[in-house]
């Protein structure tokens, strides 16, 4: 999944992480109405189609692991879509600077302006090793990877 077009929560007309027996309640409603052996033959291409669809959602959906996988993906996916952010910088790639007595890391961003990264501004979205910092300047923010 790279981007959140055929998010299998909204393939299946499910809520964003829907629990399993959710998900499980609604595939059962929904191979009910689509299953190949249940539909005319004029529709059955189409509803195939779907069908095979609705299967792959399931096969991630339906399975504990599987979904805490999917389920993490999809945050994260949401969250740079909340965030607006435009890259993702290694630590590594930011300069060390000294500002007010403290190492304050500085990436350029594209409009001029800088990302500061320092262990007293962390964002309050941390997520894993990753940690979201806004433009000083501008609206974008990037992912840094400490
Ligand atoms: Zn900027």
């Amino acid at each position: 999944m790279s981007n959140l077009e055929g998010n299998f929560y909204e393939l299946m007309n499910l809520d964003n992480f829907s629990t399993l027996a959710e998900v499980k309640t609604k595939y059962q409603q929904i191979i009910r109405k689509v299953h190949p052996d249940k539909l005319q033959q004029s529709n059955l291409a189409k509803s195939e189609q779907s069908f095979l669809k609705i299967q792959e959602a399931w096969k991630v959906l339906g399975n504990p692991q599987k979904k805490i996988e999917y389920d993490l993906q999809l945050q994260q996916l949401i969250t740079q879509q909340d965030y607006n952010i435009s890259d993702c910088i290694p630590l590594e790639e930011f300069e060390e600077t000294f500002i007010n007595e403290e190492t304050t890391f500085s990436y350029d961003c594209r409009c001029g302006g800088s990302y500061f990264y320092c262990h007293d501004n962390i964002q309050p979205v941390v997520q894993g090793e990753t940690v979201i910092v806004a433009c000083s300047n501008c609206s974008l923010h990037v992912e840094v990877i400490t």
